[in-house]
Formats: C-alpha cells, structure tokens, sequence
C-alpha cells in the first residue's frame, strides 16, 4: 500500500491549517501541494525529519493554483523537480506575475509574511493536465480528475482507492468535528462544486486527502464527509444571499458569517484553538467575498438575459 505522509506547514503558527502529502516512488519523491512561499522552511524541516533531501524531490502535483497551495512551487521546479497542473493555471505558474501583482494589492506589506512571492516556473518542467489525463510517476499512477467549484482550475488526483481533494474536497481540519467551506473569490461557483463532489463521491474512494488538513479515512467516512459537504455548500451560500437581500453591505455580512461559523463551531465542541484553526484555514471574510462575488455575478447574468 502507498505511504502518504502528511506534513504540517504550521501556517502562522497554527497547527493542521495546511497540509503537504509527500509519497517516495522508484522515480524519487512526489508532492502534493507545497504549501505557500512562507511555509517553505518548515516544509525543508519536515522533509529532513523523514531524511527527504530537497534533491529527492522530482515531482510536484498541484490541486489548484492559490497561494496556500501552490506557492512554492517555483522553488521546487528551482531544484529541478517537474511540476503538474491544470492546463487553465499552467500559465499562471510559467509567468505568476499577475498572482503576484493581485496578492500584493489584496496582501500590501502583509504579503511575504502571509504567502512568499511564487517564483516562474522554466516550461519545459510543466505538464499541463486534463481532465482523466494519466501521470505516471514510477510505479504509480496519478489520474486527474477535472473538479471546479472552488476554483476553475482545480484538479482532485485519483491514486487507486484514494484521492487528493485540495479544496473541492472542503476542509476538516484533523479529527476536528466541523467541516467548513472555503468558498474564496474569484471563482467559487455552487453548482459546478455540487457536479465535483458527484464525481468524486461515485469512485467510493476509501480515503480522501483534503489539503485543509488531513486524511478523511474509511469508505464510509469519505461518503459522510462528502454527503455533509454537499449539504453545506447551499447552506452557506443562500445564508450569505439572504443577507445580500436583505440589503446588508460586505462588513456586517462578514459579522453575521463569523458569528454564526463561531455558533456552529462552538456547538460542535470547538474551543478558541480550533476555531482559530479553523479560520486561518478558512478566513470567514474570504469566503463572504467568494460567496457575494458568485451571487453578484449570478444576478447581472440573469439581468442581462432579461433585457435580451
Ligand atoms: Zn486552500
């Protein structure tokens, strides 16, 4: 059976915010994720701890294309690993200069310190994937699976019986009775997330690998996990349009959805840490904005289609 060894980035100093899987191959280590910039000393420690030398790195599978994800992945390819993706955030990584150009007007004097600069990445170290393209890293077999609804972009990754989510899988943080939704802007979109979740739920996998943090394990918890998500997603996003509707502007919205996350997390055992946890994984003004963003686009669509 494959050796998924789960690496904790500590991101800003919280445990189980931010995962990296690391899987030794007959053709050197392969990672999934690499955590933002920031992490990357961590991540090296980490690695040398299970004695994996940066040079032992040779690939490097990518869910999606965010910061929190991705944003080491410049330094790998640095060191010579080969780097996946999707094929609609590949140029993002060849040139990040608009990734990086947004974060810094989002991030200001904050953005080293939170995420790190994404490096470019040489093209010849970058396979672009599509949806059930096969990667072959030494004795396994990788197959992607096109999964939007987080982000267009987003590839899950079907090892055998087991799969990668990144964040179309949702978070739950490790043995952490909440799961939560990371609905960032600019892309969150309800119903392809609701399609994704389908398709990952018809393989039946036994384990699931959310990058938000840990492995969901035993066939059964992985349809709990992914039934409850798909119940949460519509949840979330009509709570956050009733506010819209209500007239409520970004600011009280974001207090309502805090409030409420904390009532919810509170009444599921969560203490301060774990809420805390919680919210570094998934800021609840983050996802406000993904949710508002989706519901303003929606609405301007239908408008227009009226005046067809
Ligand atoms: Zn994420």
């Amino acid at each position: 059976m494959t050796k998924i060894r789960t690496i904790d980035l500590n991101f800003r100093g919280v445990l189980h915010a931010i995962a990296v899987y690391a899987i030794e191959t007959s053709d050197g280590v392969v990672l999934i994720e690499t955590g933002p910039g920031s992490c990357l000393p961590t991540l090296l420690r980490e690695l040398e701890k299970i004695s994996i030398k940066p040079a032992d790195v040779r690939h490097v599978l990518l869910t999606h294309i965010h910061f929190d994800h991705a944003g080491a992945a410049g330094w790998w390819a640095s060191q010579g690993a080969h780097v996946y993706v999707h094929h609609v955030g590949a140029p993002h990584m060849i040139d990040p200069s608009r990734l990086n150009a947004s974060a810094k007007r989002i991030y200001g004097d904050q953005m080293e310190t939170l995420w790190g600069t994404l490096l470019p990445i040489n093209p010849d170290q970058v396979t672009v994937l599509k949806d059930w393209d096969k990667v072959e890293i030494g004795e396994l077999v990788f197959e992607c699976l096109d999964t939007p609804g987080h982000a267009k972009h987003h590839m899950s990754f079907k090892l055998d019986d087991i799969c990668f989510t990144g964040d179309v899988g949702g978070v739950r943080l490790a043995a952490r009775p909440l799961i939560d939704l990371p609905s960032a802007p600019p892309q969150f979109d309800q119903e392809a997330w609701l399609a994704s979740i389908s398709c990952i739920k018809a393989f039946n996998f036994r384990e699931i690998y959310p990058t938000h943090f840990g492995g969901v394990i035993g066939s059964e918890n992985v349809d709990a996990h992914l039934t409850e998500l798909a119940k949460f997603i519509p949840t979330v996003s009509n709570l956050i349009r009733e506010q819209m509707e209500q007239g409520k502007d970004r600011e009280a919205i974001i207090e309502f959805y805090e409030s409420w996350q904390t009532e919810r997390a509170t009444s599921a055992g969560l203490g301060y840490p774990d809420i805390h946890a919680t919210f570094t994984a998934t800021p609840p003004d983050v996802s406000v904005d993904g949710v508002m963003r989706y519901w303003k686009k929606r609405w301007e669509n239908e408008a227009l289609a009226h005046t067809d």
